[in-house]
């Protein structure tokens, strides 16, 4: 392709490519950095495009190139709650585009047109034909001649509606098992008239909408298209369709291509932290050979080094970073400055955010628990500094001090073990969740930046605390594992799961894993992982997963056999609940946890009634049926208890106390409530 860079373009020693703006001939894009679009939520609530506005403008002072909003639908069929149809639905859309402009009239904001089709959470969902989704209870309405016209027309009025809201331009989603996606493929579009039977057809509604979009807003509107550019799905797209869609979406009208990489029901994980980083941008450069106008990528390209190697291997001409922009609004920014070690990396958890978002709340960031909250959560500096000791520098302990001490209080923050991290020292170890580095490297940047005072090796009582002259104490001492009174629990064949991922137990090559909630999963993770971490590897992750990058089958799927190597150990993972096991798991990432156990040969049992732990092994019941499981180790991972002796020792000491993290309330505890209870504390302190 041949999109030529400014003359003028400011070259940035360490991301030259990164910081080379973009001309699209009628306007010119800053940066490469794009913020990709996340659906928040707050289009729905009361105040939302307030928040929206605020939410918006930080990243824009955070220095990304252009952003795009979440989807917003073009009717009601479209499903996804906010539609932009009307000129009333553009006023309220103002508020979002001018704060942005407000900031710099170069950053360009787009909105997403996204029509759910037959994803829609609504009974007037349509679809080329009634094909329900293997994710969708609901049968989408076939749409007739006239209702394809509405929906072109209605996504065309969407398009106009942006642009008089203030927006730069609009993204249509065509990808993921949205409407326009569902015309594409034959499993969904079983149509007989011009829009369905062969490729040709079944292209012609996407097109049209591109067409008819571009003849509304002219050509100084920035339209992109996003297109599956390899679908994950079974018999999906093929390659030279792939292709053959670009080429006509950029003849019909499109700025930009911006490459997306899934269905939603498909099998291959592509956002998670298991997946490598930049995992299908090669996918991007192969399309963006064949094209002449520019090309997003994206997927698990979290920090500015990844995007600078992207561009350099010249495999899009601008970097998509959605999730790494909740995690950190001034990514861009601190890049540009070099301070890229005090990013605060995205760890493609999705727990506060697509978690949230599937779950129907407004979504935040685990890392950064003001995301989508900018005008509710500020660390504003303190009127009354105080001096404040911080106990426990894991999660929780990490986030107070840090905003605590950004707030201007004196912070000390004392640890019993030789690093900071707490628990996230055991979750970086396990295969799969080596992002989690990345937190710890952020925090350790935080105590430098806020002159935090850091006391490793140091376990402090209350008379330390009362000695030390502290106006206010922070209890984040964590947890204590649960340890299940059950006969035999002190045999040498019982050991913690803490034991086991610091490597100072043997494991035998038989284990049961008692508890099958998130560590109960990472330990059996651990113990049967060989060879390197497939998050690591993009080879070692399309072997796992059956991804053939190279011959691009059908949807970059078909007739793929996923080859997972584990090691030679047999692993029970045990609970007692009847319901199935890693119910309790993520909601968009507990099936990779599930599916990568299953490939592994984990046996994952429920209903399970412990009795005893004896030479021969352990004693279980499954439905009333006495079994011996001969294993050479049962895994203690019965969740935890809050440690807070610290806490009660203090009690008559007159110090103000705060009580965070797992102290405060072990059950339900994860890095997400910890850091989020943490933050808001500390900001009101
Ligand atoms: P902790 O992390 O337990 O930190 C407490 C700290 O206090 C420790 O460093 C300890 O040394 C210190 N301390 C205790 N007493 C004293 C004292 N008297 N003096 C000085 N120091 C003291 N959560 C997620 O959200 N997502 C995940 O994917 C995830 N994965 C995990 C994987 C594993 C294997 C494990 C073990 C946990 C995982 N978690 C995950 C849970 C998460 O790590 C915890 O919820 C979180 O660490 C709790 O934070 P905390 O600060 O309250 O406690
Ligand atoms: P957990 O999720 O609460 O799971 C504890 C497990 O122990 C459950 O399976 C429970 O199931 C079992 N259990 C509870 N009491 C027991 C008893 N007395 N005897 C035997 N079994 C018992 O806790 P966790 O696995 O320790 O994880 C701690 C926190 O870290 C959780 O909040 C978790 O979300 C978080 N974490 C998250 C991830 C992630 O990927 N998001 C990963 C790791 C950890 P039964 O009662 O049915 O047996
Ligand atoms: Fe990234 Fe997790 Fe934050 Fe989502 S919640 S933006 S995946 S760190």
């Amino acid at each position: 392709m041949t999109v030529s860079a400014s003359a003028q373009a400011p070259v940035h020693d360490k991301y030259p490519r990164l910081f080379t703006p973009l001309d699209l001939g009628f306007t010119q894009l800053k940066n490469r950095a794009l913020m990709g679009s996340m659906h928040t939520g707050l289009e729905e609530v009361e105040g939302g495009f307030e928040r929206l506005a605020a939410y918006f403008a930080e990243r824009a002072r955070g220095g990304v190139g252009m952003m795009i909003t979440g989807g917003i639908s073009p009717n009601e069929e479209g499903g996804m709650g906010s539609e932009m149809s009307t000129p009333q639905h553009a006023q309220e859309h103002r508020q979002v585009t001018e704060a942005v402009h407000a900031v710099d009239p170069s950053i360009k904001i787009c909105m997403q047109i996204l029509h759910a089709g037959p994803l829609a959470h609504t009974p007037k969902l349509v679809g080329p034909s009634a094909v329900r989704s293997r994710l969708s209870k609901l049968v989408p309405n076939e749409l007739d001649e006239a209702g394809v016209q509405k929906q072109i027309n209605d996504h065309v009025q969407c398009a106009k509606m942006a642009k008089l809201a203030g927006y730069d331009g609009v993204e249509i989603i065509g990808s993921a098992g949205y409407l326009l996606s569902t015309f594409l493929v034959e499993k969904t579009n079983q149509r007989e008239d011009q829009w369905g039977g062969n490729y040709e057809n079944r292209m012609r509604f996407p097109l049209e909408i591109m067409r008819r979009c571009r003849a509304e807003v002219g050509p100084n509107f920035i339209l992109i298209f996003r297109i599956a550019a390899m679908d994950m799905l079974q018999g999906g797209m093929s390659w030279d369709e792939v292709v053959l869609l670009a080429k006509e979406m950029e003849k019909a009208g499109a700025t930009i291509i911006s490459t997306h990489f899934t269905w939603h029901e498909s099998a291959v994980p592509t956002i998670a932290t298991m997946v490598p980083r930049a995992a299908f941008s090669g996918v991007t450069g192969r399309l963006r050979k064949e094209l002449n106008i520019p090309c997003i990528t994206s997927n698990r390209i979290n920090m500015p080094d990844v995007a600078e190697q992207v561009l350099a291997d010249e495999e899009a001409d601008i970097i998509s970073m959605a999730r790494p922009m909740l995690a950190d609004a001034e990514l861009v920014k601190k890049a540009f400055e070099g301070r890229e070690d005090e990013i605060n990396t995205c760890i493609g958890c999705n727990q506060a955010c697509l978690d949230h978002g599937f779950e129907g709340k407004e979504i935040s960031c685990l890392v950064n628990p003001r995301a989508c909250h900018e005008t509710m959560l500020n660390y504003e500096p303190s009127t009354s500094p105080k001096k404040i000791a911080v106990v426990g520098a894991g999660p929780a302990g990490l986030a107070y001090a840090t905003v605590a001490a950004e707030r201007g209080h004196a912070v000390t923050l004392y640890d019993a073990g030789t690093e900071i991290g707490g628990q996230f020292n055991l979750a970086k170890q396990v295969p799969g969740k080596e992002e989690f580095y990345e937190t710890l490297r952020y925090y350790a940047r935080m105590m430098d930046v806020h002159h935090v005072d850091v006391r490793l090796n140091t376990r402090v009582s209350a008379d330390d605390l009362k000695l030390g002259g502290y106006e206010h104490v922070v209890v984040a001492t964590g947890i204590t594992p649960r340890i299940p009174n059950i006969e035999g629990i002190d045999h040498p064949k019982a050991v913690s799961y803490i034991d086991v991922i610091r490597g100072t137990v043997d494991v035998g090559k038989k284990v049961a894993v008692m508890g099958a909630g998130g560590i109960g999963f990472d330990v059996s993770e651990l113990l049967m992982h060989k060879g390197v971490s497939a998050a690591m590897d993009k080879t070692v992750f399309a072997r796992e997963w059956g991804v053939d990058f190279d011959n691009h089958p059908r949807g970059g799927v078909t007739g793929v056999v996923p080859q997972v190597e584990a090691a030679d150990r047999e692993v029970f993972l045990l609970q007692r609940k009847s319901t199935p096991v890693g119910r309790g798991l993520g909601k968009t990432t507990g099936w990779t946890h599930r599916m990568s156990l299953g490939k592994r040969g984990v046996q994952m049992i429920n209903g399970v009634e412990y009795h005893r732990i004896d030479d021969e092994g352990l004693h279980i019941s499954i439905e009333g049926q006495p079994q011996l499981l001969a294993v050479d180790h049962v895994i203690i991972c019965a969740g935890q208890l809050p440690a807070r002796d610290l806490f009660d020792d203090l009690a008559d000491s007159g110090i103000a106390t705060s009580l965070v993290g797992g102290a405060c309330e072990a059950a339900e505890l994860d890095a997400k409530a910890a850091i989020n209870q943490s933050s808001y504390l500390a900001a009101a302190l």
